[in-house]
């Protein structure tokens, strides 16, 4: 067959086959595969070759040629620009057909799993406001989009939004965003045009300056906000005067709270929190069960579908009220807490110890006595020593990170030999890969993908791992 030629930008008619893991569409020109930004399976189209490797090939599209059935109206007057939301021009339907095709695929191909027996993915309750957390970031330089450009119309250059894909110093400006619920966007547009009125600067990313830096919102099931203005190099009036006006106008916010930041980076770990007025956290509610949730705290961005996931986590468990259980990368301990009740014990791992500490005020809370906490690296915690002094659990939930679990957890896992592995994963390619080496000892007997993130290419997977005998 004839390769594409090198110097060939633009291709006629390419049809879209299918979908790759980033959510791509893929396409194919004699041997070149190719991957289509914002096309969808099914469509036919003249695209537009953007980069070129040895093996595949980045394009846009130019021309669509015949709309693919799966496709659908974005509702979102950001989508294509924003990063979030990616797959919003796919029914929600093709949306999960595709989830689940991406998981089995990696399953398959990766873990060489028969995944004949997996269940069909467990679409999201609530598809739109389904998030309780949402970033925003201040900037002086405000993405301008095509359509500002066009308009030829004198631009506000600050912005308060979201960054575009790969250019960290440029933020797109939202108006409205439609993840979180309200007073999310209220908050955002009105301090936005509040500080804008009084001249106050926004954050400028390239040279480090400005008053202004983020905006963090957390919204919780019992009604809770919890509100955080970061600060770079504001005055102490107008931390006051931008604070006292989040107080007045939102008396719906319980937790408000400012932080000043002069480091290079975002993050609010290392930060001294300030309470502004109400509580220093929010509550969230699952079940009959209470989890404090401080500024830094972790918690499921999802949470009704998080309750969802956790209750098939708890069914694969199978507890009876007699097991040790290990949950390893426990987070705040949020699994540990949930089914404690049904097991005899729960020990959880976690990699940073302020979720550690969390993991314990939440035990407290709610009562629960038979649950442990350890703080450190899995590869250095979960020795053969630790399983000595605690105990060889009869069951191990493990929910690692997207680059999944270590190679020495996975063979400390082969060697501890729990009769039952419940494996939740963000990322089914690393899952894959660590299933393929637990193979050696166990087999996989149900696996149940979960979509916690509608419009986006995020999938989250939970599989069932018996010991082989
Ligand atoms: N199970 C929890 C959170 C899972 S997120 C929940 O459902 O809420 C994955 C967790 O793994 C994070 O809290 C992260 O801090 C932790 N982690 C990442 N790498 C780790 C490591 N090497 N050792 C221990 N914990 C780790």
């Amino acid at each position: 067959m004839k390769r594409v030629p090198a110097d060939k930008k633009f291709l006629e008619q390419v049809e879209v086959i299918d979908i790759a893991e980033e959510g791509k569409g893929v396409g194919k020109a004699d041997e070149l595969v190719i991957f289509i930004e914002k096309a969808v399976p099914g469509d036919v189209v003249d695209i537009e070759i953007i980069r070129k490797k040895k093996n595949f090939a980045e394009a846009k599209i130019k021309n669509l040629v015949k709309p693919s059935e799966f496709r659908t109206q974005a509702f979102c007057p950001h989508f294509g620009v924003c990063g979030g939301c990616k797959w919003q021009h796919m029914t929600y339907e093709a949306q999960l057909r595709f989830k689940q095709k991406i998981v089995l695929d990696a399953l398959q191909r990766l873990g060489k799993v028969d995944v004949s027996q997996a269940s069909s993915i467990l679409g999201s309750f609530e598809k739109r406001y389904y998030r309780n957390k949402l970033e925003f970031t201040f900037s002086s330089k405000r993405w301008l989009t095509d359509e500002d450009i066009r308009s030829n119309e004198p631009m506000e250059p600050n912005a308060l939004g979201f960054h575009i894909p790969l250019r960290f110093d440029k933020i797109l400006n939202i108006e409205t965003c439609y993840l979180q619920t309200d007073p999310s966007n209220e908050i955002r547009n009105q301090l936005r045009d509040f500080t804008i009125q009084n001249g106050i600067s926004f954050y400028d990313l390239r040279n480090h300056e400005g008053a202004l830096r983020n905006l963090i919102i957390r919204t919780s099931t019992t009604g809770e906000v919890m509100v955080i203005v970061v600060f770079a190099y504001a005055s102490e009036d107008e931390i006051k005067l931008i604070m006292a006006f989040l107080k007045e106008r939102f008396p719906q916010i319980t937790s408000l709270l400012y932080i000043i930041n002069h480091k290079k980076n975002d993050t609010i770990f290392d930060q001294e929190i300030i309470t502004y007025a109400g509580r220093n956290f929010i509550y969230e509610e699952m079940e009959d069960l209470r989890f404090k949730i401080g500024p830094k705290s972790f918690y499921q961005t999802n949470s009704l579908q998080a309750y969802e996931l956790y209750k098939i986590v708890r069914d694969y468990a199978g507890l009876t009220g007699t097991e040790l259980v290990y949950d390893l990368y426990t987070g705040t301990g949020t699994i540990a807490t949930f089914v404690a009740k049904k097991a005899k014990h729960v020990i959880g791992v976690e990699y940073i110890p302020s979720a550690i500490e969390d993991a314990k005020v939440n035990a407290e809370i709610n009562n629960i006595t038979n649950t442990t906490y350890y703080a450190g690296d899995m590869k250095d915690v979960l020795t053969p020593e630790f399983v000595e002094a605690h105990g060889k659990p009869d069951v191990i939930i493990t929910d690692p990170p997207r680059a999944g679990m270590h190679p020495d957890v996975v063979k400390r896992l082969l060697e501890i030999e729990a009769q039952k592995m419940v494996y939740v994963s963000c990322n089914a390619a690393t899952q894959a890969r660590d299933i393929a080496m637990l193979s050696e000892k166990y087999e996989v007997k149900k696996i149940q993908p979960v979509d916690m993130f509608p419009h986006t290419q995020h999938v989250e997977n939970v599989v069932l791992l018996t010991l082989k005998n």
